[in-house]
């Protein structure tokens, strides 16, 4: 591989999935890693397999299922963490162990409760054990950023003794600033190893806004892996953003020297997409590349600037990364055949889904805003990619709201097939519709959160509803879009209630922490 190539590493599945509000299920988990083989990613991080048995099987079907790049599991040094990973990897084609222990004094003191001697001790003992199983072994000191560096060059060492390939530097707590970094990087790559048989990751937190100019910094240092994740989802305040370094890289590859991903970066918008409907939290219109607003000029002299050349306010195109796919794709009139292309083109198997159900939904769809756009095709596929069991189904709904009535719906669903039918009243259609839900399904659960977006522009668009329940300590996260908002609220809250549903004979899930 050239000594320009920067893997990239993503672990919105593991890191990203540990935030708040991120967790996804084991079939939502295969739909992203399936994305992520198709963005380019090198490596994706499917989970920490001791921390549950939901991580446990993820881990194992995203490495028997997903081809393409190596998938990693995350250990910590304990031998149980260790077998327990390669046991979920044990069946994939290209594998790889990753396992961590913190290295900064307060974490050593305070939470390890072990001297520096016994860490360096683990280091190697995690290491060989894992190098055992696997010859892909990467690993990590947690909290390398507020390490002393002397002994942080004695620990890598020791790793690359014991047989890893990748050592990765984790700005675990997002601390760092960029010239520092930069600076470590140098500093280790001196003293540790400037072969090119060690590869150098970096892994940064989002704490202070620095975790993308951090990775950038620390590239120009000679790190060759960065880890990231869509969207930059992650513990606290996120992680690097993949989107951002990739595009950084692309658009100013001089300045990194003709460093460059393996990203195709026409990909990054639909896996930006795909993760924001799958945990039903959408990007801020700010976000650089995958924002509403990134590539919407609205100031009168950007817009004649931008008309005559583009290049006069656009450092990139909105096509480079996926974005070019808002015009007209198709209308009522179009048959079976030109969906099938066009799911083609959007990268689905029409063999792999069910393709008469998009049809039909399609025709809907079609007939009710007359415009059909790529995002409202990719919404459709996805919403059937990740329907779980319907336990619980809506049949039919009706509403009657406005300024003369109180909120009224009427609301048909089946339970585990037997048809009940109940009317409530509430404080506004929403509240009606999910007091009629909650009194046919019989659910305790409590609603968090309630977020509703518009797919496209335009009047006719279709919402886009996510909500958040919790039951007994567990949150599930349920989408549904519709041209009615009122039916996407119906769908995202039964969507939720099946996740609970399901989720009660799985059990829940518990975090270790990581790096
Ligand atoms: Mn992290």
């Amino acid at each position: 591989m050239s000594d320009k190539r920067v893997l990239i590493f993503d672990t919105t599945l593991r890191d990203g999935e540990q935030a708040p509000g991120c967790s996804m299920n084991l079939e939502e988990k295969l739909v992203l890693a399936r994305q992520l083989a198709k963005l380019g990613v090198d490596v994706i991080e499917a989970g920490f397999p001791i921390a549950s048995d939901g991580d446990f099987e993820a881990v194992r079907l995203i490495a028997q299922e997903v081809r393409g790049p190596i998938i990693c599991g995350l250990a910590r040094s304990s031998t149980g963490d260790i077998d327990r990973a390669w046991e979920a990897l044990r069946d994939g084609e290209r594998t790889r162990i990753h396992t961590f222990i913190a290295t900064s004094e307060i974490h050593m003191r305070d939470k390890l409760k072990m001297g520096p001697e016994r860490v360096l001790e683990e280091v190697g003992r995690a290491v060989e054990r894992a190098r055992g199983y696997c010859e892909d072994v990467e690993f990590s000191a947690e909290d390398a950023t507020r390490s002393d560096w002397d002994y942080l060059v004695r620990v890598y060492k020791r790793a690359i003794e014991a047989g890893a390939t990748t050592l990765n530097v984790p700005d675990t707590v997002g601390y760092t600033m960029p010239q520092e970094f930069a600076e470590l990087i140098r500093y280790l790559r001196q003293h540790v190893s400037s072969s090119d048989d060690v590869r150098f990751s970096v892994h940064c937190h989002d704490d202070l806004g620095l975790s993308v100019a951090n990775s950038l910094a620390a590239i120009r240092s000679g790190a060759r892996q960065v880890e990231c994740t869509v969207n930059g989802i992650g513990e606290r305040a996120g992680n690097t953003s993949m989107e951002e370094v990739a595009m950084a890289l692309k658009t100013r590859c001089e300045y990194f020297d003709g460093c460059d991903t393996g990203i195709v970066t026409k990909e990054i918008y639909s896996s930006s997409r795909l993760l924001s409907q799958i945990i039903g939290i959408t990007v801020p219109p700010n976000k650089a590349v995958v924002g509403d607003n990134a590539f919407a000029h609205e100031a009168g002299i950007h817009q004649h600037g931008v008309l005559s050349n583009r290049l006069t306010y656009e450092i990139m195109t909105p096509e480079s990364v996926g974005r070019g796919a808002t015009e007209l794709v198709l209308g009522k009139h179009s048959g079976r055949h030109a969906l099938a292309e066009r799911l083609r083109e959007l990268g689905f198997d029409p063999e792999k889904i069910d393709f008469e159900a998009i049809f039909k939904r399609f025709k809907e769809l079609a007939d009710a805003k007359k415009t059909v756009y790529n995002e409202d095709i990719e919404a459709l596929v996805t919403d059937q990619l990740l329907r779980v069991g319907e336990h619980y189904k809506l049949d039919n709904i009706s509403v009657v709201c406005g300024t003369f009535v109180t909120p009224t719906a009427t609301v048909e669903m089946s339970v585990d097939g037997e048809a009940r039918k109940t009317a409530k009243l509430g404080d506004g259609p929403v509240d009606a519709v999910y007091k009629a839900i909650t009194e046919i399904t019989q659910t305790k659960s409590r609603l968090l959160r309630y977020h509703v977006n518009a797919i496209t522009s335009g009047m006719d668009a279709q919402g886009e509803v996510a909500v958040t329940l919790e039951e007994d300590g567990v949150r599930v996260i349920g989408q549904g879009a519709d041209t009615d908002i009122l039916v996407a609220s119906a769908r995202a809250y039964i969507h939720a209630l099946n996740k609970l549903y399901q989720r009660r004979s799985t059990g829940t899930l518990t975090s270790l922490g990581g790096i």
